[in-house]
C-alpha cells in the first residue's frame, strides 16, 4: 500500500465480551457495525469461567454474524462443566453455524474444584471439541509465562500439546513490551511450534483497572507506562490518542519483525480499535460513520 504503512499488509481479528443488560447487548450492535468496517478476519466472544455468560455468548455470537456475514469465534471454557455437558454444548454450538472456537480452560471460582469428570486443562479441551466436529480452534499463549506454570519450559510444552490436540493457532495474552513477544514466538519455533502465533493487543482504556487485571493474569505493566498514562483518568480524549499511538506502534514494531496478524481486545469500544487499524493501514471496507 505504500505511505507510512507497515510493508506487509495487516489483519486483525476484534473480541467483544457479551454485556450483562438487553441494553448492553442492543448498543453493541452498534459497535459491531462500526468495528467490521475495517474487514476484521473474524470476531470473537469471550464466555464467562463456568458458564456464567453461556446464553449471552450465543446470543451475541449469532447477532454478530447475522449483522456482518463475519466469521464469529465462540470462547468456551471448561472449568465446572462436565465433559457431556461440554461436547453437548459443542454439538449444539456446531449445529447452530458456530465453525470457530477460542479453547480455553478457564479460572475457577475461588472455593471451587475442577469437575472430576470434565476437561482438566484445555488440552484435554480441544481434543474432546476434535472429537465432536471439525471446529477450527484456537488456544491461549501466554509471552510472561502464565501464573500456574512450573516454568517458562514447562508452560510452552503445555502449549504445544493444545496445538498438537488440533489447535490451529495460538493468541498471546496482551504484553507490552514488545521484545517479550518476539521472543516468545523464537521460543515456540525452536520448540517445533509452527502454527501462527498472534499477539493480541490491549488498547489501554482505564489504566488503573487494566493495572488490576493485569496482576490477576500475570501481564507486567512496564514503569514507562505509569509515564504515559498517568494523570490521564479525567482526560478520555487525550488517553484514546495515547493508547491508539501505544498499539499501533506496537503492532508496527511487530509488523517489522514479520508478525503481521493481530487479535485485538476491543473492550467493546470501537474508537481506539478502528484508530490502531488506520493507523496501520488496515483497508476499511466502508467507513465507520457509514456502518453505524
Ligand atoms: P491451560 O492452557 O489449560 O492452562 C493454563 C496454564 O496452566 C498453562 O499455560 C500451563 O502452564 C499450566 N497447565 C495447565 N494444565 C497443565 C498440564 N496438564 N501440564 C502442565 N501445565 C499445565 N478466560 C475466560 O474465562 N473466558 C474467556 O473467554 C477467555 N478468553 C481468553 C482469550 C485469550 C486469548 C487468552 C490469552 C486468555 C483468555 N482467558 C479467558 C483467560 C484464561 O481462561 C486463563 O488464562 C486461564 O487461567 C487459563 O486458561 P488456558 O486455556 O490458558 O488453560
Amino acid at each position: 500500500m505504500g505511505g507510512p504503512f507497515p510493508e506487509n499488509p495487516i489483519t486483525v481479528s476484534f473480541e467483544l465480551f457479551p454485556p450483562k443488560t438487553e441494553r448492553g447487548i442492543d448498543n453493541l450492535g452498534r459497535t459491531v457495525a462500526q468495528l467490521a468496517s475495517a474487514g476484521p478476519q473474524y470476531f470473537s466472544v469471550t464466555y464467562g469461567a463456568g458458564g456464567t455468560t453461556r446464553d449471552r455468548t450465543a446470543r451475541v455470537v449469532d447477532m454478530v454474524r447475522r449483522h456482518t456475514g463475519l466469521p464469529v469465534a465462540h470462547h468456551l471454557t471448561c472449568v465446572g462443566a462436565s465433559r457431556a455437558e461440554i461436547d453437548a454444548q459443542a454439538q449444539r454450538l456446531w449445529e447452530s453455524g458456530v465453525r470457530k472456537i477460542v479453547a480455553l480452560r478457564g479460572d475457577l471460582p475461588e472455593g471451587q474444584t475442577l469437575a472430576p469428570d470434565g476437561y482438566h486443562d484445555a488440552a484435554e479441551l480441544v481434543a474432546g471439541l476434535r472429537r465432536v466436529a471439525d471446529f477450527d480452534i484456537a488456544v491461549a499463549a501466554y509471552p510472561e509465562v502464565h501464573p500456574e506454570a512450573a516454568s517458562a519450559q514447562s508452560d510452552l510444552d503445555h502449549l504445544k500439546r493444545k496445538l498438537d490436540a488440533g489447535a490451529s493457532r495460538a493468541i498471546t495474552q496482551y504484553v507490552f513490551d514488545t521484545d517479550k513477544i518476539l521472543r516468545f514466538i523464537d521460543r515456540a519455533r525452536a520448540a517445533g511450534i509452527e502454527a501462527p502465533i498472534v499477539p493480541g493487543i490491549m488498547p489501554v482504556a482505564n489504566f488503573a483497572s487494566l493495572k488490576r487485571f493485569s496482576e490477576g493474569c500475570g501481564a507486567s505493566i512496564p514503569d514507562w507506562m505509569e509515564a504515559m498514562f498517568g494523570g490521564l483518568d479525567d482526560a478520555p480524549d487525550m488517553r484514546a490518542m495515547v493508547a491508539a499511538s501505544l498499539a499501533s506502534v506496537q503492532c508496527r514494531h511487530l509488523a517489522a519483525e514479520g508478525v503481521t496478524d493481530f487479535h485485538i481486545y476491543t473492550l467493546n469500544k470501537p474508537d481506539v480499535s478502528l484508530s490502531v487499524c488506520r493507523a496501520l493501514g488496515v483497508p476499511a471496507r466502508i467507513s465507520a460513520e457509514e456502518a453505524a
